[in-house]
């Protein structure tokens, strides 16, 4: 979500004659957007600010006549910092949340003139002065502020990440995520179908919907009433040119019978789910707050492969929460073995200020977090070579969305997000090709393009159905 928010935030500042460039040494302004969700994420920001500061100072040596660049700290660790951090670090310029970049335009006008006024005789010569600060949850939605996507600003330009929910009410125990981001909101169906046309338009092949419980979406239907996350998916599903469609990050609670249902009818949307269990142990699950037992989990995996045979999952896992036995990570492990994931993100607790589970006083020593992580990650690492394995000698339909690092190379992606290197020519870019999978490797698989499908034109993939009802 921070690379789309990142991504509108050059939208907001295109109409002021912003360009992105490569690195800050050029920069007349660097935007730092943070993430709160573990310590080593937030410790990361100071660290960088502190080369920030080195460039800054060194361009005012270099160039007195050029103010050095604007530095601006956006995101979570800025929602949850706030004013320490401008306290911290004075010689950043502005601070905003995630739920007010709308409003960069005004912040960089305020700082502009302070920096103006500090610039003038008896001003403080060279510095901006009094950092600007907006950490609001503001009444006016963003979204209704910000002008029109564009097409992805980074990297491949046919896959698009497209926010649809924000925020959370969950309140799990370890996470800062309802602090940081705010109460669970869904944008309107209406706004999410124009944005995703405007992506369309602009060559975008592969859209995926974001929230932080993507899945609990309950977007305004035009006319009257709620769009749940499945109806949203039919209703895009029957856009012209929008070939695949994934979703993400998605609550085991959260899965309904229509968003299960729609994974055996909606052939655009991708067979590959992101369904983060957290841990198999039914007492560390309640003592996180998740609202399900392991049990419900396995019911959930399995009634996806019931409708979606070929359905691939990830998955998130943390390790060592406050009172996690040695018996609690067994369950977690059984849980592994028996779900077999296509790929997972795992990470041991990060105690977060300001949440339940950083005050429960039996946290497990760190180094039997860190060893059960390993043993973890070894599991999950098999699951995933094994599994990128299986795919060697089958045919998949690759989306090319970049080229590859050697010239005639083309990197997609497959229906399971593995990226797969093929031989192929610039201007199969952006089109959904046949492969057949002729290795796996550590992280990416390699392919040949079959003849006939490379020389087919682009088609979008049918839906086998347009509609939920
Ligand atoms: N809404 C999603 C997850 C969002 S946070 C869900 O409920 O599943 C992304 C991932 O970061 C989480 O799934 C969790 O595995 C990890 N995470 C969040 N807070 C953490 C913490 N305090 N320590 C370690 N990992 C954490
Ligand atoms: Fe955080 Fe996800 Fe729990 Fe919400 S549901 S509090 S985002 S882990």
């Amino acid at each position: 979500m921070n690379v789309y928010d990142s991504d509108r935030m050059a939208d907001v500042l295109a109409p002021l004659g912003y360009t992105s460039v490569d690195g800050p040494e050029d920069a007349d302004m660097v935007i730092l957007n943070t993430c709160h969700i573990r310590e080593k994420a937030a410790e990361k920001v100071y660290s960088e600010l502190g080369r920030l500061r080195q460039l800054k100072q060194a361009r005012s040596e270099t160039e007195p006549d050029r103010r050095g660049p604007m530095l601006a700290v956006a995101g979570c660790v800025a929602q949850a910092e706030g004013a320490e951090m401008l306290a911290r670090a004075p010689f950043v310029d502005i601070v905003f949340g995630p739920q007010t970049y709308h409003r960069l335009p005004e912040m960089i006008a305020k700082a502009e003139r302070t920096a103006e006024r500090a610039a003038k005789p008896g001003g403080r010569n060279g510095s901006r002065g009094a950092g600007i600060l907006d950490t609001e949850f503001p009444e006016e939605a963003k979204f209704d502020h910000l002008p029109n996507a564009q097409p992805k600003r980074h990297g491949a330009s046919c896959t698009a990440f497209l926010t649809i929910q924000e925020g959370c009410d969950k309140f799990c125990t370890f996470c800062v995520v309802p602090y940081t981001r705010g109460v669970e909101f869904s944008r309107p169906g209406r706004a999410v179908l124009a944005e995703c046309h405007q992506l369309v338009d602009g060559g975008v092949r592969e859209v995926t919907l974001l929230g932080q419980n993507v899945n609990a979406y309950h977007g305004a239907a035009p006319g009257s009433g709620n769009w749940d996350l499945a109806e949203l998916i039919a209703q895009l599903a029957v856009i012209e040119g929008l070939e695949r469609i994934r979703y993400t990050t998605s609550h085991p609670r959260d899965m309904t019978d229509r968003l299960f249902d729609i994974h055996g009818t909606c052939a655009k949307l991708m067979p590959y789910l992101h369904l983060p269990v957290q841990s198999g142990s039914d007492r560390i699950l309640a003592a996180m707050n998740r609202g399900y037992t392991a049990a419900d989990y396995h019911a959930a995996v399995a009634r996806l492969r019931q409708v979606r045979p070929d359905i691939a999952l990830s998955g998130d896992f943390i390790v060592g929460f406050p009172g996690e036995s040695e018996a609690d990570f067994e369950a977690t492990m059984e849980l592994v073995d028996e779900v077999n994931y296509a790929q997972a993100y795992s990470f041991k607790y990060s105690p977060r200020p300001g949440t339940p589970a950083a005050l429960l006083e039996n946290q497990v020593p760190d180094d039997v977090g860190a060893a059960r992580l390993q043993r973890l990650q070894e599991l999950l690492n098999q699951q995933q070579q094994a599994f990128n394995q299986r795919m060697v000698g089958r045919r998949l339909p690759l989306l090319l969305d970049r080229a590859g690092r050697r010239p005639g190379q083309l990197v997609g992606r497959s229906p399971y997000m593995q990226a797969v290197h093929v031989d192929g020519g610039l201007n199969l870019l952006g089109r959904i090709v046949e492969v057949e999978i002729t290795a796996a490797h550590a992280n990416s698989l390699a392919g040949t393009l079959s003849p006939p499908q490379a020389a087919a034109p682009r088609r979008p993939m049918e839906p086998r159905m347009g509609r939920v009802s």
